[in-house]
């Protein structure tokens, strides 16, 4: 009687803990990427009128579902994400408060924390910033010296050291990963079988973009903000100036030829002959190798290994599904980080019940 009061007691301070933290995040996923701090402004406000958010309407979950996802202020849609990353933080805080020992517990916390919102900015970015990655990797050490049977260790200097050696493990496994896959099919150069017409016309917040023969949109070629697409050209026209002999190089949003950078947004059209078309993509971005750091430094080195296994296993079948609907354009451009983190949620629930079914599998008694 009792214990299943303080069971349900604690189950639902855990859910609220979580459901405020989420809200937390939330700030945190629009602001870190935006360069905005996380404490100037204090208030939340709204991202289409700027108007501060009384705390009435601020509360985690209740406000947008009575608000029924708008600004009270300006009746601006408030997405759906705000109420899900507070939802999905309450019942992932609940879920590790019922699954482990408290301590434990309470470090699973911040390091799910640390999950949802480089997921989020993530697929919103292509980016996770450094407070994050690097910020998590820290916390990862500190919690694992606090509370070191995250490492199963006996000794907080062990811990320590294993939690250490294991983010170390993270980046390096992920760099070599990530130099091999350059080496595989990072950079792609197209050479044209002879001088090639082709033409760059803005279509919006889009263009087309046609060389040769292959008509693509623009987009396509663009996943992450470093990305690069370089044109060798005999000549180029944009809009009304000439060059000869030059090379221009692309980024989503500008184009560069020698000294002069032109806004994408402000060129209605480009045009030339080209011979060569060059796109050197990193399979993934460097924030990824120091995000699974961070996993490591939470997880050991075990939750290393298998977060990489379980998140291009969990990419290929997402890869696979929007190829079979036909929507590749998102596939090609959905960022790993979300499938790491996703990998590391599972081996913090599961981790120990996957070895084990494993070892039964090599090796029955
Ligand atoms: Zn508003």
């Amino acid at each position: 009687m009792e214990v299943s009061f303080y069971y349900w007691l604690f189950g639902a301070i855990a859910f609220a803990l979580g459901a405020a933290i989420g809200s937390f995040l939330n700030v945190g996923i629009y602001r870190l990427p935006r360069d905005i701090s996380i404490k100037q402004p204090r208030r939340s406000f709204c991202p289409n009128c700027k108007a501060q958010i009384p705390w009435r309407q601020n509360i985690p979950l209740l406000s947008w579902l009575l608000l029924r996802g708008r600004c009270a202020n300006c009746g601006a849609r408030i997405a759906f994400r705000y109420f899900g990353v507070e939802l999905l933080t309450a019942l992932l805080f609940v879920a590790a408060w019922r699954f482990f020992p408290w301590q434990v517990a309470i470090a699973y916390w911040v390091f799910i924390s640390i999950l949802l919102i480089a997921t989020f900015v993530d697929l919103e970015h292509f980016i996770i910033p450094d407070e994050i990655t690097i910020g998590g990797a820290i916390a990862g050490v500190v919690a694992s010296f606090l509370v070191p049977e995250l490492m199963n260790a006996d000794s907080r200097v062990a811990a320590l050291i294993r939690s250490v050696l294991a983010a170390a493990l993270g980046y390096v496994i992920l760099w070599i990963v990530l130099e091999a896959g350059k080496i595989a099919f990072g950079k792609k150069r197209v050479k044209l079988d002879a001088p090639s017409p082709f033409k760059w016309t803005r279509q919006g917040d889009d263009a087309d973009f046609v060389v040769g023969e292959e008509r693509s949109l623009w987009s396509d070629y663009f996943a992450r903000e470093t990305d690069r697409l370089l044109l060798h050209c005999d000549e180029a026209k944009i809009d009304n100036r000439d060059f000869a002999a030059a090379l221009l190089e692309f980024h989503y949003n500008r184009v560069r030829v020698g000294a002069d950078e032109f806004m994408l947004d402000t060129v209605d059209h480009i045009s030339g002959i080209a011979r060569e078309l060059e796109i050197p993509r990193e399979a993934m971005g460097r924030g990824d190798l120091k995000f699974l750091a961070a996993i490591g430094a939470f997880l050991g080195w075990r939750g290393v290994l298998f977060s990489i296994f379980a998140g291009s296993v969990f990419g290929s079948i997402v890869g696979l599904a929007t190829l079979v609907i036909g929507k590749r354009v998102w596939s090609a451009k959905l960022p790993f980080g979300p499938y790491l983190a996703l990998g590391a949620l599972v081996w913090m629930f599961f981790g120990e019940k996957f070895v084990h079914w494993y070892l039964q599998l090599v090796n029955p008694v």
